[in-house]
């Protein structure tokens, strides 16, 4: 099979490897789609976690099972899934208490095991048993199942800090996960989102922000917020940005009570903020983190991509062959593409039955 595989920093190569066996315990799916994540972009350039070198990437994954180990009674042959990255150890503290997101020794599809920038991916017993696979729903297509790894993490997010009926809500940050942070506020009864934004306007105008604001001169743009939540502040900002210098604003554009989340990492060397305590202290403001998603975690996004709330077409913007994955992640980064997906048959020569060069896979989508 075909696979792109991280060689070391900013190296990926597409190469010809076996096709992996069936594991005992496990199941071998047929990748469709393979999303490329914000995270992805980052290990490209900065290297796998943990040093993991000639690995394959990818773990936003959708495909159809094609063989199933005897123990697997959960899936049949056919069976179309869903696959997010996280595999917890199920023995550590927090494991033991349901915070699988928290794990020890936690491992990842697409670093720890190989990942679904490959024509097919096989997930041993672990990952059956303590990651995450799901079936997608009858009535989805692939590219969104593929999509819902992505909204699974912004959905536990907004559960954690409880964006409720009413809230105003401002999102910092114009990016991918800006713009579902805003289709998720939305549905969940948000009553003015305020967006700020930098360089990805024209995208994020798109989800139809009530205000999208240029933070480029972050006073002015304050100033203009606190215009809009009656001199209160908002009750609730989400930091979607991958820095700190936006974190000294939030405080000044959050109201008395309100809560900050901060979404997302930062490079690890700019990772120090300097926060004003006396507007913590004083205003009794909650600054908090959000990261991955528990147990529930996939199958929530699956069900709200299916109902609808979340308009996956609009984020998908291109689906790119192997050959093309740093292209792709090229896109994500200059903001040319909000969501981008790996086809790993586009363009190959030896198609799998069913398989339209125009439209993908066109069988049960
Ligand atoms: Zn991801
Ligand atoms: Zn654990």
């Amino acid at each position: 099979m075909r696979a792109a595989i991280f060689k070391d920093i900013e190296d990926i190569r597409v190469e010809e490897v076996p096709q992996p066996k069936c594991p005992e315990g496990g199941i071998l799916v047929e990748v469709h789609y393979c999303g490329i994540c914000g995270g992805d972009v980052r290990n490209y350039h900065n290297g796998l976690k943990d040093g993991v070198k000639n690995q394959i990437m990818g773990h936003e994954i959708a495909g159809k099972i094609i063989e199933v180990s005897p123990s697997i009674t959960r899936f049949k042959v056919g069976d179309r899934v869903a696959m997010a990255p996280d595999v917890s150890c199920g023995e550590c503290w927090y494991c033991k208490r349901g915070l699988v997101n928290l794990c020890e020794n936690h491992k990842m599809l697409g670093t720890h095991f190989p990942g679904g920038y490959a024509q097919f991916i096989a997930l041993p017993d672990e990952v059956m048993t303590r990651g995450f696979v799901e079936p997608i729903p009858e009535s989805m297509t692939y590219k969104h199942a593929a999509f819902a790894e992505t909204c699974a993490a912004v959905i536990a997010c907004q559960k954690r800090i409880d964006v409720s009926l009413g809230d105003d809500v401002v999102i910092i940050g114009d990016g991918p996960v800006g713009c579902l942070h805003l289709e998720i506020a939305r549905a969940r009864g948000a009553k003015k989102i305020i967006m700020l934004a930098r360089d990805k306007i024209k995208l994020a105008e798109r989800f139809r922000p009530d205000y999208l604001i240029d933070n480029l001169d972050v006073n002015a743009a304050t100033k203009r917020i606190l215009e809009l939540t009656d001199g209160r502040g908002a009750d609730i900002v989400i930091l979607a940005l991958p820095t700190v210098v936006v974190q000294d604003q939030a405080l000044r554009i959050v109201r008395k009570r309100g809560k900050i989340v901060i979404y997302g990492g930062v490079p690890k060397d700019k990772e120090i903020s300097q926060l004003n305590s006396n507007l913590i202290h004083y205003n009794e403001i909650e600054v908090t983190g959000s990261f991955s998603y528990s147990a529930t975690g996939l199958s929530d996004a699956l069900s709200a991509l299916n109902s609808g709330v979340i308009h996956a077409d609009m984020h998908i913007n291109e689906v790119v062959s192997l050959d093309d994955v740093v292209k792709g992640m090229e896109m994500i980064q200059t903001g040319k593409a909000l969501k981008v997906l790996i086809d790993p048959w586009k363009d190959n020569p030896a198609l799998p039955e069913k398989y339209d060069i125009k439209k993908g896979f066109t069988c049960t989508r």
